[in-house]
Parts: C-alpha cells; structure tokens; sequence
C-alpha cells in the first residue's frame, strides 16, 4: 500500500482536483490519498481566528462569506451532475453554519482548532464527491478517528498504528482511501492539529504506520531544489537525498518539507518522493536511507531567529553553567537551533517569541544577556559536507562579505550553519547558487 499527499496548490483549482484523481486512478496499488485543504483556506481560517480572538466579528464575519463564495464557485467548476452539485452544496453549508455559529459564541483555543480544521474536512468532501461522480469506488477515512496526538502534543504513533489498522481491517475490500492532512485529535478528546504544513506529517506519519511501500508528497514544485526558489533565480531539483539530509532542508527552512515529517518515514524505512502534479512525469525528488555522492547540494534558510547571548566571567572554568542555561529553554519548551560557546560567553539561537520575557528574565541572574532579533539561519546541507575541504573554501570565499554572527560546524556531517542578519539573507543565498553551486 502507498500514500500520496496533495498540498494545497495541488487541490486548490477544480481541474487541479480533477487531476489529482487522475493520478490516484492511474495505478492498481491500493493508497491512502491525504489532502491539504485548498490553497488559501487554512490561511483564511487563521484570519478568521484571529479576528474573532480580537473581538472583530464584523471582519470576521466578512472573511467567512469571502471563503463561502469561493467555495461555491470551485464546486460549479468540480462537479457536473445537478444531484451530486447539490451535495456539496450541502456540505458547504453545513460547514459555513458552523463558521457562523461560532461568530456567536466566545472564543477559545479548543474553538480555534476546531476553525482551523475546517479546510481539510472540507477539501477532502468535496474530492470524494468528484470520486463518487467518476464512479471511482474509495472510501472516506476521517482522520479524526484515527490521528492522535500524545500531552506533549507529539503523535502517538503506537495509537495511530491500532486505530487506523483497525479501520483498513475492517474496509479490506477498498482499493483508495481518501483523508485530510493536518487536522487530528488530542488526549483532551479534541480537534487538534500538527501545525502549519503539518499534511506532510499526516502522509509520512500514516506511511510509517501502515509501512507503506512509499510516500509521495505531491506539490507544485518538481522536488526539494539546491536552493530556494522563491528568492534565487536558477535552482535545479535533487535527485537523491538521504533522510538526515532531508531533514535538515526542512528544519532549516525548506519549505517543501514539514519539518518534523522525515522521522517516521525515516523510523519505517519508508522513501519519501517528492512529486510534481502539475509535471507528473518529472523525476522529483528521492528521500532514503543512504546517498552515496558527497559534497554540498542544497542550501535553505529560516527566518524569523533570535540570537540570545549570555556573558559572564563565572562561566570560565565552570561546570553545570550550561546545564542551568538550558532548563531555562527546557522550562519553557522552547528548542534551540544553534549554539556556539567561549570562555566567557554562550549564544545560542531560538526561533519563537512565545516566552521570550520570562526567557531573558531567567537567565539574567547568569550574566549580561544580549539578544539580536531578525536573524536568518543560512544552512548549506549535503552528505559529510562538513569533511569537503574544497566545499569549506568555497563557501568562506563566497560570503566573506556577509556579517557572520554565528557559525555552526561538526554537530552533523551534513551541514553548516550560519547565522546572519535577515537583511542579508536574499543576497547570500543567491551569492551561494553562484559562488558554491556554480549555477
Ligand atoms: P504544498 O501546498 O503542496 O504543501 P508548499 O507550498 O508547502 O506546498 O511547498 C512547496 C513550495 O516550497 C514550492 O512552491 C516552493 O516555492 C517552496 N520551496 C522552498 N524551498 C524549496 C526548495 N529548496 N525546493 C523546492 N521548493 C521549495
Ligand atoms: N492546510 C494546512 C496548512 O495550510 C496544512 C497543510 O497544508 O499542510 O498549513
Ligand atoms: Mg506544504
């Protein structure tokens, strides 16, 4: 059994959808077909909350009709057949009472996941009915029976392994199972999810789950590029990478990949493919245990980063201080990206604001603490590109230019780590296509 994954772009026209069918229908392989919701929804579900966490139901308001009308639009153009037309305007309906009922009553966390899991069970409805008119027999497995996520709000994969399992048992006759990407249940009993992008999660969790044969992450891009072309104006797709190569594209900013999707797939030893709908004979992308080429392959950066540097002449010769420089960060689960010590300093990145106060305030009984905001982690990434001295030169002849606040070498073997201020990011990316890729 295989899994394919359609993001957002991927579902977000109706002749897109109707493609998509075409692929899933194109092999005999039974699948389990994880959907995005459309493109735009999740981000419009996001403004909906946000409006309404402010008290702003008229604008609120306004960015639900907004949506509805597009939904109505994108199933004139889906579907042909009047009777199957008018379930799916039931079901828009349905969805959007529930838009506007929610306009009325007070707002909460639990209600915001519950509006932001509308897109996905919304997406997945309406493809099933294209399904259902081209007489394609499948059937729609709701994520919510089966996705699970554990107190941390980690996967609970051993529940999610049972659960669904159990399902596939029970519907053994059925050749495509359709599901949403995304959306999930937490210990609480509630509508959940695994975060922005998280639909990758979804298909790479579920291939691990059910040891798929493979996992395809069908998007609108031919695979993971060497660079990220949304800034860099010649980028080629990467034929092969390894897992921890994978990985770290995506933690460090690749967007084509969630970042935390690569550990089941990986665990279960299933490849991950990135695929191109729009370009489905392309080659994409190959994610699997071992690469054998070594040497840099792609570049990708994250934004967004916060430098925190802690002075103190105490540190010197003292043990435990960095023990007690993490609980803080462990206190208030706040990962660290990148980490650089002296005798008398630490720096360190993280990459979210949430507790940033209590943060600062904590660790100021340990020194003089700095913190530079609006930091880009520029990551050059490839297998053992850290043992390439011929790579190292390049790189350092490339950037050294840019103001370098930080670099990070030798915690993996497949990548180096540069911290530089955001302003700087465009340019050092495209300077790196040239000066390390020669493109
Ligand atoms: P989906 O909606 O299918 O999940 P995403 O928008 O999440 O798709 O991811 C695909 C996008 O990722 C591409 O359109 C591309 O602009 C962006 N991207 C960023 N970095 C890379 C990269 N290194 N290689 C390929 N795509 C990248
Ligand atoms: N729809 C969700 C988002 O936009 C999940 C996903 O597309 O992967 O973040
Ligand atoms: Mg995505």
């Amino acid at each position: 059994m295989k899994v394919m994954k359609f993001g957002g772009t991927s579902v977000g026209k109706p002749e897109r959808m109707h493609q998509v069918a075409e692929l899933v229908t194109k092999t005999k392989e039974p699948k389990i077909v994880v959907l995005s919701a459309l493109s735009g929804t999740t981000n419009t579900l996001v403004m909906i909350s946000e409006e309404l966490a402010n008290g702003n139901k008229d604008k609120a308001k306004q960015y639900i009709d907004d949506l509805e009308k597009h939904y109505h639009a994108f199933i004139q153009n889906l579907l042909k057949g009047k009777v199957v037309q008018q379930k799916a305007e039931n079901i828009i309906k349905e969805h959007f009472e529930f838009l506007n009922i929610i306009l009325r009553i007070s707002f909460s966390d639990a209600l915001n996941k519950d509006i932001l899991a509308q897109g996905e069970l919304m997406s997945t409805k309406l493809f099933s009915l294209y399904l259902e008119e081209i007489k394609v027999d499948h059937l729609l497995l709701p994520a919510l029976e089966f996705m699970r996520i554990d107190a941390n709000d980690e996967p609970d994969l051993k529940s999610i392994k049972t659960s669904l399992s159990a399902l596939l048992k029970r519907y053994s006759d059925k050749k495509i199972f359709v599901t949403q990407g995304y959306i999930c249940k937490n210990v609480r009993g509630e509508v959940d999810n695994l975060k922005r992008g998280g639909s990758d999660y979804t298909a790479s969790l579920i291939a691990a789950a059910i040891e798929a044969s493979v996992c395809e992450i069908w998007t609108d891009i031919d695979g993971m590029h060497n660079n990220d072309p949304r800034i860099v104006s010649h980028t080629e797709p990467i034929q092969t990478l390894s897992f921890e190569e994978a990985a770290e594209l995506a933690y460090f900013g690749a967007k084509i990949l969630h970042p935390t999707c690569i550990w089941p797939a990986q665990k279960s030893h299933v490849p991950v493919k990135l695929l191109n709908t729009m370009e489905p004979d392309a080659k994409g992308t190959t994610i699997q245990d071992s690469v054998e080429a070594k040497g840099a392959k792609a570049v990708a950066a994250k934004d967004g980063i916060i430098a925190i540097k802690i002075k103190s002449s105490r540190m010197l010769l003292a043990y435990g201080f960095l023990r007690k420089v993490f609980e803080v960060f462990e206190k208030y689960r706040t990962p660290i990206d990148m980490i650089t010590t002296s005798e008398v300093a630490i720096s360190l990145t993280i990459d979210s604001t949430d507790h940033l106060k209590q943060i600062i305030k904590e660790l100021e009984p340990f020194g003089t603490v700095e913190i530079d905001k609006n930091q880009s982690i520029v990551s050059i990434v490839g297998n053992c590109v850290v043992e390439q001295k011929d790579v190292l030169l390049k790189i350092f002849q490339t950037i050294h230019h840019i103001p370098i606040r930080m670099i990070s070498y030798g915690g993996s073997l497949h990548n180096i780590s540069f911290l530089i201020p955001g302003k700087n990011k465009n340019e050092m990316l495209q300077i790196i296509n040239e000066g390390v890729f020669g493109m």
